[in-house]
């Protein structure tokens, strides 16, 4: 680990601390990119948090939104975002009322939405990102209009939002996060799905992006969320999950003691070392399964996405 003190002058958005210790100089890509542990409460973030400016130049150029929306995305692409779409819907479903109204921000294709939306529910979703708009509008008849968080009107609500790959992108997920609080009901739920920083899930040194701002465990995770108005109601997946996968009940806002946090984020980096969890035979016949996955997905892909096309145009 480097040992040096970054500040980027900003307090550390979970705690206030304004005590840092850089960790890693690069990112996973060998670019640099410096990242910090708060000293206090062992939240990882980007040393030096980037400006709204930075980022949009980011995402301009790489997710290309200059294509105002005309972009048709593969079918692997689709028919992997419709089955991970079944997947939350199925997990979330014995926690949840039915046919509430539902938020996902971030909503990407689209596919999750209409998932829920064809299990009786009030779905709808927004996402930065105008690339795949039409697609999901004109295809898969899905409620999804083009916004961040910011755009949300003062008086929107909604009974669950879902975040799926999304708060490690906000500069400040509290505020993202007391933002989505102020949607809901005391009962109302939130749902975020982020990569586990304490899943030996890949190198050291390639753990770090530039768009994920903020690298989340267990730990830091449930403390955000409770400082923002939420308690867990179920984490979903084991502890070597590569994502963190937690079910929140909107409540009043705790007072957090941050004690342990560092401990426990020092003990998950120091775990990230890749050689004995890429030999597991596990992960091997994992990782075989997963070849033979893509291939069955290649050849059945585009017949899944016809069909289910069709039944988004049906309903
Ligand atoms: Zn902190």
């Amino acid at each position: 680990m480097v040992d040096a003190t970054a500040t980027s002058g900003q307090p550390c958005d979970l705690c206030g601390s304004a005590s840092f210790e850089q960790i890693s100089s690069r990112d996973r890509h060998g670019k640099p990119l410096a990242t910090s542990v708060c000293l206090a409460c062992g939240l990882v973030a980007h040393a030096a948090i980037p400006s709204e400016e930075d980022l949009d130049r980011y995402y301009t150029s790489d997710y290309r939104q200059d294509y105002h929306g005309e972009l048709t995305p593969s079918p692997r692409r689709v028919m992997r975002a419709w089955l991970n779409g079944e997947r939350i819907h199925a997990q979330l479903k014995p926690y949840l009322p039915e046919g509430r109204r539902l938020l996902e921000i971030g909503a990407g294709i689209g596919c999750t939405v209409k998932v829920f939306e064809r299990a009786g529910w009030n779905a709808r979703g927004i996402d930065p990102n105008v690339g795949f708009l039409n697609y999901s509008r004109e295809r898969l008849h899905s409620q999804v209009t083009v916004g961040g968080i910011q755009s949300l009107a003062e008086s929107e609500s909604t009974d669950v939002v879902l975040l799926v790959h999304v708060i490690e992108h906000f500069r400040s997920p509290h505020a993202a996060l007391t933002r989505i609080r102020s949607l809901l009901p005391r009962g109302g739920h939130l749902y975020v799905e982020c990569p586990n920083l304490a899943a030996p899930f890949a190198p050291f040194p390639k753990l770090f992006h530039f768009a994920h701002i903020h690298n989340f465990t267990p730990i830091t995770l449930e403390r955000m969320a409770a400082v923002c108005g939420f308690r867990l109601v179920q984490r979903f997946g084991d502890a070597r999950d590569p994502n963190l996968q937690m079910l929140f009940a909107a409540d009043s806002a705790a007072t957090v003691d941050f004690a342990g946090g560092l401990a426990a984020t020092r003990e998950s980096l120091g775990r990230a070392a890749p050689i004995a969890y890429h030999l597991r035979p596990s992960y091997l016949v994992g990782r075989t399964k997963k070849v033979l996955g893509y291939l069955r997905e290649h050849l059945s892909a585009r017949a899944f996405v016809g069909e289910i096309e069709a039944r988004c145009a049906a309903s």
